[in-house]
């Protein structure tokens, strides 16, 4: 594979994975991995994530395609052949070693001198910050020390590539955002490449320079955070990633502009970038803060189903009055009068809010 260009570190071409007994674990995902990219593999629960990462890793043969590491085909190169480091949730160390011990194991198989074993060791422990707990065992460690050493295991070796696999999924809410942030920077620090597998889109959004948000083995979108939030590609990116309001209907180019025909005579006004749909049933999807109560009734009509305090803001659920659902977050203000369940709104969207999405990835 030598048509790939110098700053690709991971290549997967046409890559498909069929565990027999017709289940498609991944189908036909082309994706390139930039060096020096935290890059994540997002989506539920048996969309293909783990199979992915497995097959870059080398534990798992795809039954089709082509992965390539730095310009070098290694698809069928067994996992000691292709300088990658590994950290999976839970990832067991070894009990009766001390933390020395477990940081050292991939050196000493490596048969590096002992100076050199006890230097990057040290390195290594001082980049995840456990320096001095180098004769604790495990079992004296809390989860979060459990996790970073079997960071310090993977990154002692200085892989080309870190893979990892939901490493932060057993940590309590508040030691995983600490985690996160310090991975992140360890990641920065080092330069290496990261590939992260989680199921948790605050959790991608936040650390990721690049998501691919993976569903029933496809690839939906891939793309820089914000552009994923902001600018979802598909119906199932908006659903998955935050929340959003899905509306759909006919795109009807009028004399004051283009509008999306809804169902009951609603008229939604749209982005003049839409004109060009006239004529197609097109969905589209909303963000809940992009949408506001107008003060002047005009805007799309329904009422108020349910309000949830969520501290920093509310967030409304709304039943426009053909039926469609409608989600809502005004920002928490004190003093204000705020509309309760039951009582009559009308939504009003900017246009700039109106995104039209695919109902499913492109073949
Ligand atoms: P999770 O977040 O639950 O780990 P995932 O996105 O990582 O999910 P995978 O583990 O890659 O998903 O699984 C993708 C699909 O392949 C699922 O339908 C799963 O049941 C199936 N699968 C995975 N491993 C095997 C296997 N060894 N044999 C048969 N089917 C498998």
């Amino acid at each position: 594979m030598r048509d790939m260009t110098d700053d690709i570190a991971i290549s997967l071409k046409a890559i498909s994975k069929s565990y027999g007994g017709g289940v498609d674990a991944v189908s036909n995902l082309d994706l390139d991995i930039r060096e020096g990219e935290f890059f994540s593999l997002l989506g539920p629960s048996g969309c293909g994530k783990t199979t992915t990462l497995r097959m870059i890793a080398g534990f798992e043969e795809p039954t089709a395609g082509r992965i390539g590491l730095g310009g070098r085909d290694v698809t069928w190169a067994p996992p000691h052949k292709r300088d990658m480091g590994l950290v999976f949730q839970n990832d067991a160390l070894f009990p009766h070693r001390t933390v020395h011990q477990n940081v050292a194991f991939g050196l000493r198989m490596r048969r590096l001198p002992a100076a050199e074993i006890a230097a990057r060791v040290a390195a290594a422990l001082a980049q995840v910050q456990l320096t001095g707990f180098e004769a604790r065992h495990p079992g004296q460690l809390s989860g979060g020390q459990q996790q970073r050493v079997a960071l310090a295991r993977a990154i002692v070796i200085r892989p080309r590539v870190l893979l990892c696999d939901e490493p932060l999924g057993a940590l309590d809410r508040k030691l995983r955002a600490s985690m996160q942030f310090e991975l992140k920077e360890l990641q920065r620090e080092l330069g290496v490449t990261l590939i992260y597998v989680t199921h948790d889109q605050e959790e991608a959004l936040t650390m990721s320079d690049r998501i691919a948000v993976m569903n029933g083995g496809r690839i939906e979108q891939v793309a820089a955070p914000d552009t994923i939030y902001n600018r979802p590609a598909t119906r199932f990116v908006a659903d998955f990633i935050g929340e959003a309001t899905l509306l759909s209907g006919a795109v009807v180019r009028g004399a004051e502009g283009v509008h999306l025909a809804l169902s009951g005579g609603l008229r939604l006004p749209l982005p003049g970038s839409m004109a060009p749909m006239a004529g197609a049933e097109r969905t589209v999807a909303i963000r809940p803060e992009r949408i506001t109560f107008s003060g002047d009734g005009a805007g799309l009509p329904g009422h108020i189903v349910d309000a949830n305090f969520l501290g920093t803001a509310t967030l409304y659920k709304t039943r426009l009055d053909n039926g469609a659902l409608a989600l809502v977050r005004l920002p928490a203000a004190s003093g204000e009068a705020r509309p309760g369940p039951g009582d009559r709104v009308a939504l009003s969207i900017p246009p700039d809010a109106i995104v039209p999405v695919a109902s499913g990835p492109a073949a």
